[in-house]
């Protein structure tokens, strides 16, 4: 099959719609990470998504919806605290997971009693998923277990003669995928961290409790909340070990660590402290927003079977920098050294 690139058009977003209307496949932008879109309410195409990507049926997929007042058509029970956080953060880098109605197919939920609805920040995608007339299941459009795509060229890269039509949007603004919060419970629940920050919903909700599969690793058998945030994820092929510390602590530990063949991903500030170890910038400390538009590009680009490990850095604290943590911590199955131990 021949995949075609189109940049945003009217044009380009009634061929999407046709396409997803047909049950086909669509890669499309968001904020936060390109999707791999089908009808959402379409069991043979959300049933495509799994198999292009290569994910476990127990992954549920979230629903992509045009406009927040669409969160009705979909879901039951709908508190009034997710009509506040539509409010504040719709269009936006959040998904609600809230009772499923029976229209959403059981494939798209992976048989949960709930579904995750986002309102994507993107006039394209919401343009295409209007014209569609259908919710748009997506999820991050790389293959299973790779890092997540922020390119059009990702995704070629990924599912090229595997998928009709990519639409280019360029660059993702956020670059990591979005926030998720559970509101059927009380308090609510943030399963994985994103573009809206745990003290913005907090803002919003008052209380909000932190799920264990954000901070720690999960094992398999485990049940969670997030069936998504138990598989490694986000991770190139080799490993990754987050270098703790300052600069200076951390390049000493590279002076007795690293071995040709490895690299370092470390903010652009560094880059000097860290040249005789194979440098690879993901942003600039100094704006946490550049380290989250950056790190998935980063995380592509070392994944490539000639490097043995990754020394990364990984910034503290929290706003935006909390979801590169988690993305970093994953990447590196929480393997954290803390060099002014070990020197
Ligand atoms: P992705 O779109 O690839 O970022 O993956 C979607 C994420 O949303 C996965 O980690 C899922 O576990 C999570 N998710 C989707 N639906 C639900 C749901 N009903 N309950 C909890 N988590 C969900
Ligand atoms: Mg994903």
């Amino acid at each position: 099959m021949e995949t075609r690139i189109l940049q945003p058009s009217d044009l380009s977003a009634a061929t999407a719609a046709e396409h997803l209307r047909a049950g086909a496949l669509v890669a499309l932008p968001t904020e936060t990470v390109y999707g791999l879109g089908a009808d959402g309410l379409n069991p043979d195409a959300v049933a495509r998504i799994f198999a292009a990507k290569g994910r476990p049926q127990d992954n549920p997929l979230i629903l992509h919806i045009a406009d927040p007042a669409q969160m009705e058509l979909f879901c039951n029970d709908i508190p009034e605290s997710a009509w506040r956080l539509a409010e504040a953060f719709w269009p936006g880098p959040l998904t609600m997971v809230l009772p499923a109605k029976e229209i959403v197919p059981k494939c798209t939920t992976a048989g949960l009693p709930t579904v995750a609805v986002r309102c994507p920040d993107c006039a394209i995608t919401r343009q295409i998923i209007r014209l569609a007339g259908v919710p748009v299941a997506a999820p991050s459009a790389n293959l299973s277990g790779k890092p997540s795509t922020t390119t059009a060229q990702h995704v070629y890269h990924d599912h090229a003669g595997n998928i009709p039509l990519i639409i280019d949007g360029g660059p993702c603004r956020v670059g990591v995928e979005s926030t998720i919060v559970d509101l059927t419970e009380n308090p609510p629940r943030l399963l994985r961290p994103g573009g809206i920050t745990p003290e913005q919903l907090t803002e919003v909700l008052g209380q909000l409790t932190v799920d264990k599969a954000v901070t720690a690793q999960i094992d398999n058998d485990t049940v969670v909340k997030a069936p998504g945030m138990k598989y490694r994820h986000y991770a190139p092929q080799c490993q990754v070990i987050i270098v703790s510390g300052s600069t200076q602590a951390a390049a000493k530990y590279m002076e007795n660590h690293f071995a040709p063949g490895d690299r370092v991903l470390c903010f652009e500030e560094e880059l000097s402290a860290f040249a005789p170890f194979a440098p690879l910038s993901y942003g600039c400390q100094a704006d946490t927003n550049t380290l989250s538009a950056g790190l998935f590009a980063a995380l592509r680009i070392l994944d490539d079977p000639s490097i043995g490990k990754v020394y990364a850095r990984c910034p503290e604290g929290g706003g935006i920098a909390y979801a590169v943590q988690n993305r970093l911590k994953k990447a590196a199955a929480f393997q954290v050294v803390n060099p002014e131990d070990t020197l």
